[in-house]
Formats: C-alpha cells, structure tokens, sequence
C-alpha cells in the first residue's frame, strides 16, 4: 500500500499475536484448540491486588496522572529495586508505561536511529528486533549455543561490539529458553562492557519472578554498579503477578534515558492506566505470598511437558531454569511425512502440523531466531496441559 510508511515495510507482525488470533479464530469456529503458545500465567491476579484496582475505581482514581507514574507508584518501585535488587534509584531515575513493551519500545526508540547497532542475543523476544527496524537501527544478531545453556558468552559479545553498537539487550530468565544468567555469568559479560563505554545496556527482568533455581537471579545493575548508569532495568508486573492484561510495566536507568522517554511517552500515550497503577502499587508494596504455590504448580507442569518431549522421538530438550516455555530441538523431525503426505521441512511446518493435526499451537523456533526449534509454553490448567501432551504425543507418531 502507496500511503504506508517506509518505517512499517521492515516489521512483520508479531507472531506470538498471530498465534493468539489463530487460535481464537479457531476457537470461534468450534474448533477444540489447546494454546501453548501464549506468554502469560494462567493464575488469575491476587485478590489484593484486584480489589486494589477496584478501589482506585470507586475512589474515583480514574483520571490523567502525572506521565511516568503517581508518586505513590514511583515510590513502591523505587523500594522494589531496592528490596529485591539492591539497586539504589531516585525519582527521576524510574519510570511507569504501558507494559515493559512500550518502556523497551520508547527506550530504543528515544537512542537508536540509522546506522546504530543493536546487539541481540538469539534466541530472543520476538519484539526485539523489529522494534530495533521501527527506530531505523540495525539489530546485530549473536546466536547463544544451546550446549552453552543459550547464554551469550563474553567471547561472542567482545567480537559484536563496533563503534556504531548502542545497545546490548539482555533478557533473563530468557523467553524462550529458560535460560538464567548467574552472576558469575554477568560479572563476566561486565568485563567485556566495561571496556566499551558507548555501549548501553538493557536488562529486560520481566520473568524475573518466574525463577526455578531459587537464589540465581541477578541483574546487571547489581551485579556490577559501575555499569549503573548506563543500564536500564526493565520489569513490570505482567508475568511475575500475572497481571498481563493490566498494562503496566516500569523501568530504572540514567535520569537523562529517562527523561527522553519520559518525553516519548508524554507525546504518545500518556500515564499507564491510573487503576494499573494503583493496582501495581499494591502488588508490590504487598509481597510475593503467593508465589511459592504457583512455583509449584509451575514446576509440576514442567515435569509433565518435559517427560512427553523426553519420550517423543525427535524432540529432545533441557530442563528450562526460569520462565514457563520449553525450547524443544525439533531436528528430528524434519524430513518426516504427515498422514496427509505433507514433507516437514522446517520448525514452522512442525508447528503448523501440530495445529492442524493435533489442534495444539506452540511457536516455532524461527520466530525467535533459532531454527529448528518449538517454544512450548507450559502455562495452563494441569488437564488441559495432560490433553496437549497427549495429543502431541499422537500426533508424533504419526509421522512418518
Ligand atoms: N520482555 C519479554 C522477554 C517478554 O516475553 C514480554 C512479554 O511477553 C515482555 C517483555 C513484555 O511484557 P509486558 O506485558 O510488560 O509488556
């Protein structure tokens, strides 16, 4: 189309949407169609925090609030930096969006223009890079071994970084492996930055709750506090207190980064939802009771997912440390033949097949940079989840 921007032709529409519209699509028809395709929790949001956000309704807490957030918010996620991660920072260093989408968005969008580089480690958030294209830069992709845990490793960082790198982009826990970087493994990829100044980084926290191996999380401003400023941390409320639909994300970083997308926001979209934020507020001031048990049930849902790829010829995966997906090595089934006499030639046939046949949606590998991989998200009722893996199961050996 003539009237389209220049800017729209290099991004492609998120995948993990599509899927999402594809499923509710089918759903519609009356198709029986299990979704573990889908980035969030299947929790419902804790009662506190949902009768925080009706009483910012009757309160009448439903206007214009100041553009990066109310006090009151600033200052309950100025305690969470430094109650859950040491991270000492002022009020103009903190800033609340619409979903820490819109925060990383705003972000690249405020530093990044033509010729700027964008270091990012694959697999990765499928955002990632065409938000990079959305601001004119370049993503530069570095490929993360599965045998090296999928973990940048300060070698493959040293080697991407030019004069033109503006960003690294860290994700941990990783969507979509799992992948949780230690501080060792931090300390190590400081090393690396501290030597280039110019670069900037992003640590992108959002799974940060959604941890299995308890004590390992740690994030780049804590890990190493000269690299302070030019770190921004990125977290929100979305995955840790299943509050996807609430809208509300928050980020820490230099006062002058900050600002600039403070000014992006103010321009754009405004203050998140004034009922989000009352809501995060509470979320945050108010304690993680709750996520021993989901922990749990997490992690017996990934016992199941993990037992039925163990067993499936032609998949083979790791046990994923943090998040809730499974990043399956399909290889073993390209090549093969459906019933319908259809090749597999790569990860998306494998996954179109699986929700043609077996009405299951995952994603495949290819959206997130590696290929031939399945993202398995495992979030769902037990039942459902004991349904999907039986379905997929048949659906395996039927191949040929
Ligand atoms: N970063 C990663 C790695 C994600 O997987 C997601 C959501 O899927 C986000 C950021 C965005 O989260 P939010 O709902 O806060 O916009």
């Amino acid at each position: 189309v003539e009237q389209l921007a220049p800017r729209l032709r290099r991004v492609r529409p998120s995948p993990t949407a599509a899927i999402s519209d594809q499923v509710r699509a089918l759903s519609a028809a009356g198709v029986d169609v299990i979704n573990l395709g889908e980035g969030e929790l299947d929790f419902d949001t804790p009662a506190h925090i949902k009768q925080a956000g009706i009483d910012a309704i009757v309160q009448g807490d439903t206007k214009y609030t100041a553009v990066p957030g109310t006090a009151a918010l600033k200052k309950a996620i100025i305690a969470k930096f430094s109650r859950e991660n040491g991270v000492g920072y002022a009020p103009g260093e903190v800033i609340a969006g619409s979903g820490a989408k819109q925060l990383i968005f705003n972000a690249l969008l405020a530093t990044v223009s033509q010729g700027d580089q964008v270091i990012i480690p694959a697999p990765y958030w499928v955002s990632y890079p065409d938000m990079v294209a959305l601001a004119e830069g370049e993503a530069r992709i570095v490929p993360c071994a599965e045998s090296h845990g999928w973990k940048l490793r300060p070698a493959g960082l040293a080697a991407a970084i030019t004069p033109q790198t503006r960003w690294l982009i860290l994700n941990s826990p990783n969507n979509p492996t799992g992948a949780v970087y230690s501080r060792a493994e931090l300390k190590a990829l400081a090393g690396v930055l501290l030597d280039h100044p110019h670069v900037l980084i992003m640590a992108d926290d959002i799974y940060e709750h959604i941890c299995h191996a308890a004590g390992e999380f740690a994030t780049l401003a804590q890990v190493e506090p000269r690299l302070k400023d030019r770190v921004l941390t990125v977290n929100g409320v979305s995955k840790g207190y299943s509050m996807t639909g609430w809208r509300l994300g928050y980020a820490g970083g230099p006062a002058w980064l900050i600002a600039a997308m403070q000014i992006l926001q103010s321009q754009s979209t405004s203050n998140p939802s004034s009922i989000s934020q009352a809501a995060t507020v509470a979320a945050l001031e108010q304690g993680l009771e709750f996520m021993d048990e989901w922990m749990a049930i997490l992690a017996g849902r990934r016992a199941k997912i993990m037992a039925c790829v163990d067993a499936i010829d032609g998949l083979d995966a790791a046990e994923p440390p943090g998040a809730f997906y499974v990043f399956a090595n399909c290889a073993g089934m390209i090549g093969k033949t459906t019933p319908a006499g259809a090749t597999i030639a790569s990860d998306s046939d494998f996954a179109a097949y699986l929700l043609d046949a077996a009405h299951v949606a995952t994603l495949q590998g290819s959206a997130f940079g590696a290929s031939p991989y399945l993202r398995i998200a495992y979030a769902i009722d037990d039942r459902r989840l004991d349904e999907a893996c039986q379905r997929i199961t048949r659906a395996c050996r039927a191949l040929r």
